[in-house]
């Protein structure tokens, strides 16, 4: 079988033909196919040597038998072959979320539940160090795939958490509209400049490598993102100005958002 991309556009006197370009990208999707099954491959193999290597390195850092001036080394290591697992853990995420065509089990997923286990995580993650606001409109759930919304959503929390300094503001919204159902996360940190937006959701991009990689994430985090979203019919819209702050959303078309009645006592319907 060979792969083809077709492109349609009207031409002739008033345009009312159609010409039809086809593109035999056969060779492109092998490739790519290839390409996906290394980077999972890969990924699968790794994860057993550091979890054994971090292991054996944990214990070691508080052990009697450690030299004190060892001791800064080992943690460091350890901190080190930790990172190597979280990037290993969002790449093999990445890789599931591309060889599936789209999430089984779709359900009602109760969003506000999600969004106040996720700030709970954040607010360990601060440290006390951000002020968070919600306004989450309770009765509102999803249809969706309960893991994959939480781990956009955890994505895109954190990161406010994690891209901007101590005592900024964080609000995050879930709420309801004429096109469906809208989740933002806007926060007052540093912002992001214009050239960098096109770019944000590519595999491993940052926007100042240093500063990014120092604060704790792996570089997949609006990647996968992207992936979920494509996944729910949902696109991710981004909007931020240097030196004020940046907001991302997630708008999910109508059709996917219910509402439920918790009036009776805190039951779910
Ligand atoms: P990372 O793991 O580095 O956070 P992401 O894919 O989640 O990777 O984000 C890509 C880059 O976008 C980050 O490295 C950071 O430079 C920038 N970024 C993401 N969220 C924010 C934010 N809320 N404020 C400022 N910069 C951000």
């Amino acid at each position: 079988a060979i792969m083809l991309s077709l492109r349609i556009t009207p031409f002739g006197e008033r345009k009312k033909q159609r010409l039809v370009v086809g593109r035999d990208i056969t060779k492109i999707y092998h490739l790519n196919m290839i390409r996906r099954d290394f980077v999972a491959n890969a990924s699968h193999e790794l994860r057993t040597p550091l979890t054994v290597i971090a292991g054996f390195l944990e214990p070691l850092i508080d052990a009697p038998i450690t030299p004190d001036s060892h001791r800064r080394p080992l943690s460091l290591m350890f901190h080190q072959t930790e990172r190597m697992r979280s990037i290993i853990e969002d790449l093999l995420t990445l890789s599931r979320l591309e060889m599936q065509d789209s999430p089984e089990a779709q359900a009602p997923v109760d969003v506000p539940d999600e969004l106040h286990l996720i700030l709970q995580e954040a607010q360990a993650l601060s440290n006390g160090q951000h002020q968070f606001e919600t306004r989450i409109e309770d009765d509102l759930l999803l249809v969706g795939h309960r893991p994959e919304l939480r781990s956009a959503f955890s994505n895109l929390i954190f990161n406010a958490v994690r891209h901007t300094p101590p005592g900024s503001r964080i609000a995050i919204g879930w709420r309801h509209d004429v096109e469906g159902a809208l989740f933002t996360v806007e926060d007052n940190g540093p912002g992001i400049a214009q050239e960098h937006l096109p770019r944000l959701t590519e595999r491993f991009y940052r926007v100042d490598c240093a500063r990014s990689r120092d604060s704790g994430g792996t570089g997949l985090g609006l990647a996968i993102v992207k992936h979920v979203l494509n996944r729910h019919d949902a696109r991710l819209l981004v909007s931020s100005e240097v030196g004020k702050g940046s907001r991302f959303s997630c708008r999910f078309p109508s059709g996917r958002d219910m509402r439920i009645d918790r009036s009776d006592g805190g039951g779910k319907t």
